[in-house]
């Protein structure tokens, strides 16, 4: 699409300074267009099913008409947008009238190529998978059928893949499609009937039932298993799009300091905290489906198998790093910079934009450019993941030199188990480390820190990593990655919200 772009903007500049304004006018009109599918067979090659005047009257009539009313209400905005697929899956962001266009645009160019006049018999995985959920492959048919026949009114009829990777047979008015984001539970459509009177009503009149009946006789099932294969290795080719990028030697690019400060200060408000993290999880969830694990045996939720194979995704850290929220800012501004659209830009340094509203508002930005920016092809995000696999390193890092040295500090006296892994329960519990001391076994947890303020019989910590409640632990323990020094806490901090602060008696070991 890109390319296509490219040499769109080659072509305005050639033909702006040669003055051929019509021809250009009509190229570049041309261009922006969203194309024909054409039909791979001729009208009259699917009479079992359909026959042949309707068919004409579908295709060239029908079909076309929801391609040149598209294409027309989508040249009257100033930036096209030309991806068909694309334009569905962000149906929320248009008009009523592309919504019905788009729809029946994309529809009839899958239903073209779902029917076919030389049909084979499913197999293979696909196959199974339908015969193993509908308990056998007729019983699917019957179901199908049953969900065309209760559709009332104008409509399809699906089967879709959905982002839990399982099938659902599903009906959507109008020309709606279940890529649209405005239709809840949708999915991947594999296979879709077309449920309008256009469809069918020269040949069967009122005898609906017949007409989906007689659905089976045509179906491409070797396009259906295309279509299905398509979108299991879909997974596949993002993780290896990424692996790529990430193999390349570059140094992630962080905020400044002063800029990590702000957004560390915009999150110590609790309710834009949990607002941030949780809509940022479900944004997550819904672009990166494909990687996201429920919790298994030792294992917590998350995202698995995406920069590298198998293991847990720093995807899973995005919501909780106040680093990677500094470089969201700059990345939606970004989009909205390309958008050319007289949409406010993010600007937190204005003490007056830190409401929750704003926070409100940055999410719906991210949520709308959620393709855009979650991209293996946009170096934003690709440096975002370099951030966290810095940070992650480092944080691994912290934990070694912080047991070793409290190793040597106890003299044998203390056995340590690291119980820290990406992913392991016992880590997401905040457990980094046991420690077996005197008979006794205390579960701790070690933070990075970089100064300290001593008041009132208090000791203010001054931790980059977020705060926060560690129900399951007995000691905090803060390490000074420049100066090695470890301070030792009993777990119970006056505040933990942001910097942790305790009071002094908390403090159990200093260890220079
Ligand atoms: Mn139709």
């Amino acid at each position: 699409m890109k390319k296509i772009e490219e040499r769109i903007q080659q072509i305005e500049k050639t033909l702006t300074e040669t003055h051929i304004e019509t021809e250009k006018q009509l190229l570049i009109t041309e261009m922006k267009k969203i194309g024909i599918e054409k039909l791979p067979y001729s009208y009259s090659a699917l009479k079992n099913f359909i026959d042949a005047e309707t068919m004409n009257f579908h295709y060239n009539k029908h079909y076309k008409g929801y391609v040149d009313k598209l294409n027309a209400a989508l040249s009257k905005k100033k930036h096209g947008d030309l991806d068909l697929e694309k334009i569905i899956k962000n149906i929320s962001r248009y008009d009523q009238t592309v919504r019905n266009n788009a729809g029946g645009a994309f529809n009839h160019a899958l239903f073209w190529n779902m029917l076919t006049p030389t049909p084979k018999k499913l197999t293979g995985d696909l196959y199974q998978k339908i015969a193993k959920q509908y308990g056998s492959f007729n019983l699917f048919k019957k179901k199908f059928e049953t969900v065309a026949k209760d559709r009332f009114g104008s409509g399809w009829v699906w089967l879709v893949l959905t982002k839990k990777n399982t099938l659902k047979i599903m009906s959507t008015s109008n020309q709606d499609n279940p890529l649209m984001n405005v239709i809840d539970g949708g999915g991947f459509p594999l296979l879709g009937l077309d449920l309008w009177e256009h469809a069918y009503y020269l040949k069967y009149r009122n005898k609906r039932d017949e007409y989906i009946t007689n659905f089976w006789k045509v179906v491409n099932w070797d396009f259906v298993n295309k279509l299905y294969e398509m979108k299991t290795k879909t997974k596949l080719i993002e993780s290896t799009d990424i692996r790529n990028v990430l193999g390349q030697d570059i140094k992630p690019k962080f905020c400044s300091p002063d800029e990590s400060q702000l957004f560390r200060s915009i999150r110590e408000n609790p309710k834009v905290k949990s607002i941030y993290q949780n809509e940022l999880d479900r944004i997550l969830k819904d672009r990166f489906s494909d990687f996201f694990r429920g919790a298994q045996q030792d294992e917590v939720s998350g995202f698995y198998g995406y920069e590298k194979e198998g293991a847990r995704s720093v995807l899973s850290n995005i919501n909780s790093n106040n680093a990677v929220f500094c470089l969201f800012v700059k990345a939606v501004n970004n989009q909205i910079d390309k958008l050319g659209q007289p949409e406010k830009k993010f600007n937190f340094w204005k003490k007056e934009k830190r409401t929750v509203n704003e926070i409100k508002r940055f999410l719906r930005a991210i949520d709308y450019f959620k393709d855009e920016i979650f991209n293996p092809s946009n170096e934003e995000f690709v440096n975002i993941v370099r951030v966290l696999l810095v940070l992650w390193e480092r944080g691994i890092k912290t934990e070694d030199e912080t047991i070793k040295k409290l190793e040597n500090y106890f003299e044998g006296d203390a056995v340590f188990t690291k119980t820290s892994g990406h992913g392991l329960k016992t880590d997401i519990k905040g457990i980094d480390t046991v420690i077996e001391l005197g008979g006794k076994k205390l579960n701790a947890q070690i933070k990075p820190y970089t100064s300290t303020e001593v008041y009132d019989n208090k000791i203010k910590i001054d931790s980059k990593s977020s705060g926060g409640e560690y129900k399951n632990v007995d000691w905090l323990i803060f390490y000074h990655p420049k100066q090695k020094n470890i301070l030792i806490f009993t777990n119970d901090p006056i505040n933990a919200d942001v910097n942790f602060i305790f009071n002094k008696d908390s403090l159990i070991h200093e260890i220079e």
